[in-house]
């Protein structure tokens, strides 16, 4: 039996292991891939103090992870399929059942799919959610950036170093993202705007090489010649494994008070996964912090070693 499991190691989760291993508390954490969860695919994260010229998101994943090596944390990488609730806690993986007296749930959430004809066709064909991984098959072509947030004009800067013309498509009249990032992306030369617009259609043969767009005011459409499409749409949370266990809001999303406290005693949650979480990294690593001391008094308490 184990004090806690961190399941998801992104930002979130390694802040809160790095706590919980520091209160001297038995810690497992499950990680399906490799620690560092959506800031590896950032090229360069210019927001997270301390780092005055900005640090690429991987650069960043591998500091944290370093951090936590410098104490005694076990990492499985075994996929958590469900969790539940007996006299402890069970967390179940496709090989083996852990029975913990808590929980903290860090597992973020990945690009949105937006079920667009062709999208999934074309998936590893041109169609791309990740602008970092996959810039470099794009030198010197043409591609489209859907979407107006962060990710997709701070994608669309970086894409538009590697790429003849980009086409950045939104569906509002003006973008939703943070003024600095409007006034790079505005300031360069090979960036046409399609505004008021939606992407109807992803078409080609073995790989994408036009998107059907349709102006969503005038209902006019046009086909444009192209060789990649970068969705930045937002993202779905990582919660299909919970959906029977814990309260989740409309998109998915764990609800949890601001005491990072679930529907379920002694099951927690922070970051991205969080409903009403700010989406930053430094915000997401604050609240591992704070899980993990609330993890640590609910601990205390359950084990009758509060000291109040
Ligand atoms: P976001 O802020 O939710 O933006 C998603 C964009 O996709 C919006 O422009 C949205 O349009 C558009 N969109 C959503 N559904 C669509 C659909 N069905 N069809 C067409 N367009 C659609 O998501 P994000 O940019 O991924 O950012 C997520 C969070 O992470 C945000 O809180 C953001 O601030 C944060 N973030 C921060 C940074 C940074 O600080 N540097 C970097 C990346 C992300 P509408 O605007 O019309 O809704």
């Amino acid at each position: 039996m184990r004090d806690v499991a961190v399941v998801g190691l992104g930002p979130s989760g390694m802040t809160a292991a790095l706590y919980l291993t520091r209160s001297k508390l038995d810690i497992l954490c499950f990680e399906k891939t490799s620690p560092g969860g959506q800031i590896v695919m950032t090229d360069n994260i210019e927001n997270y103090p301390g780092f005055p010229e900005g640090i690429s998101g991987y650069k960043l994943a591998e500091l944290f992870k370093k951090q936590l090596q410098n104490y005694p944390v076990e990492i499985k990488s075994e996929e958590v399929i469900s969790i539940e609730k007996k006299d402890n806690l069970i967390v179940k993986t496709s090989f083996f059942d852990y029975e913990v007296l808590s929980v903290i749930v860090s597992t973020g959430a990945y690009p949105r799919r937006l079920g667009i004809k062709g999208e999934d066709v074309f998936i590893g064909r041109g169609v791309s959610y990740c602008a970092t991984c996959d810039a470099n098959f794009f030198k010197g072509k043409r591609v489209a950036v859907l979407g107006g947030g962060d990710s997709a004009i701070e994608e669309a800067i970086f894409l538009s170093k590697f790429v003849e013309k980009l086409y950045l498509i939104h569906r509002r009249d003006r973008l939703r993202a943070v003024g600095v990032l409007q006034d790079k992306i505005l300031a360069l030369t090979n960036v046409e705007f399609v505004l008021d617009s939606a992407i109807e259609e992803i078409g080609g043969d073995s790989k994408v090489n036009f998107i059907q767009v349709k102006n969503l005011k005038t209902a006019d459409s046009k086909r444009i010649d192209l060789d990649g499409v970068f969705i930045f749409a937002g993202y779905t949370p990582n919660t299909q494994f919970l959906k029977e266990f814990l309260q989740l809001d409309s998109e998915g999303y764990i609800i949890a008070a601001d005491s990072f406290k679930t529907s379920i005693e002694g099951v927690f949650t922070a970051g991205d996964v969080r409903s009403s979480s700010l989406k930053q990294v430094i915000s997401a690593s604050g609240e591992g912090a704070h899980a993990a001391v609330k993890v640590s008094k609910y601990l205390d308490k359950i084990k009758g070693v509060s000291y109040d």
